[in-house]
């Protein structure tokens, strides 16, 4: 029987040589899950149906109980996302307009250092990272 190439894994064989687990593991499939499961829970219905399960008293009890474990984890992915959705709002004001080239780099780095060097790393749109953004416009001159 055909097996899975990861070293150690003796996985049935499924596709590009690899088990099941270890295919859907490989970054693509990570990327369509990702995107197929942004679609699914963009749909009003499944909107509606979440909005009505986070209401329930029990579900609103155990998101207070992890609240109060997790605060300063809660809070940080909050700033996070409170930092990408700014990068994503200045990007689209931006490069959108293709104004980013006229961007003076003083102002971009006044920009950039608004975000944790965490998120600046995390942060990509179409491959475009605020840092990369910087070199190239730092090598354009
Ligand atoms: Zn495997």
């Amino acid at each position: 029987m055909r097996t899975c190439e990861i070293e150690g894994c003796n996985g049935k064989y499924y596709a590009k040589g690899l088990c099941s687990r270890h295919y859907y593991q490989r970054p693509e499939a990570k990327a369509w899950r990702r995107e197929y499961q942004k679609k699914y829970y963009q749909r009003p219905e499944v909107k509606e149906k979440t909005r009505k399960y986070n209401q329930r008293p029990e579900v609103k009890e155990r998101m207070r109980e992890y609240y109060k474990k997790h605060r300063e984890e809660v809070k940080a992915k909050a700033r996070e996302e409170r930092d990408r959705k700014k990068y994503l709002k200045y990007v689209k004001l931006n490069v959108a307009k293709k104004e980013m080239k006229e961007c003076h780099n003083a102002k971009l780095e006044k920009e950039i250092i608004k975000f944790s060097p965490k998120t600046q790393k995390a942060l990509i749109l179409d491959g475009i990272t605020l840092e990369n953004r910087m070199k190239e416009l730092k090598k354009e001159g």
